[in-house]
């Protein structure tokens, strides 16, 4: 089994949902007492959060570098950025370690064309549905993505800044969320992405009648492929 390697704390609350379904995954196939190997590097969500929010993109890069470093040099050999948002600098930071790196929307791209749709509603932070990082990435596996207005989006960053982030988990945001996914079925979405891996906190496949991909688990479950392969 191979180690694998997660630059979490962005936030907790999911890097938790990482260490929980890839162990959980990592005993259902292998049975007995078995368990995944992990390193985790954990951030303070506060740092980051806050040169997210002051646009200071080049820092942020050389900071997850840096954890990727350290993970790399502590004996991972793949790793996960648990976030969508901190994709944006996925290249850059593939190409500073050796251990090969999962994309979060490449996973989620591969299950979108599992079910045969070409057409998906992205929620995320402002970072990720505004940013053109993510819908690049889905254009090249033939996939279009819609976004939510700008009011929406405005609503659904709040609310994974405010809350989710920090396990606040409120129906009345759940409705807030579902009336978007709503508008942006009406918009011709066939899927809906939770592009923010907190999300799947607050919204599950039961609350939606098209399928949701939960980027969290289908990130999580490609690093079990990777790590058992043989
Ligand atoms: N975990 C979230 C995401 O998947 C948001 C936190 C962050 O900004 O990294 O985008």
């Amino acid at each position: 089994m191979k180690t694998i390697g997660l630059i979490g704390g962005m936030s907790w609350e999911s890097s938790a949902e990482y260490y929980r379904i890839i162990n959980e995954e990592v005993n259902r196939r292998l049975g007995g007492v078995h368990s995944a190997k992990v390193i985790l590097y954990s951030f303070d969500f506060a740092e980051i959060e806050e040169l997210q929010h002051r646009g200071e993109w080049e820092k942020l890069t050389q900071v997850i570098i840096d954890a990727a470093r350290r993970l790399e040099n502590a004996g991972a050999e793949v790793l996960l950025i648990c976030t969508n948002t901190m994709h944006k600098m996925f290249d850059q930071v593939q190409e500073n370690v050796k251990i090969p790196m999962i994309h979060i929307a490449d996973a989620t791209a591969e299950e979108i064309k599992k079910k045969g749709l070409k057409k998906v509603g992205l929620l995320g932070t402002k970072f990720t549905m505004e940013g053109d990082f993510y819908r690049k990435r889905f254009e090249k596996h033939g996939i279009e993505t819609i976004i939510p207005s700008e009011d929406e989006r405005e609503v659904i960053h709040r609310i994974i800044y405010d809350e989710l982030v920090v396990g606040i988990i409120r129906d009345e945001s759940r409705k807030k969320y579902l009336e978007i996914i709503e508008n942006l079925k009406q918009l011709g979405a066939e899927g809906m992405v939770l592009g923010c891996t907190e999300i799947p906190l607050l919204i599950k496949q039961e609350h939606v009648d098209i399928p949701v991909f939960d980027t969290t688990r289908i990130h999580a479950l490609k690093a079990v492929d990777f790590a058992l392969q043989k």
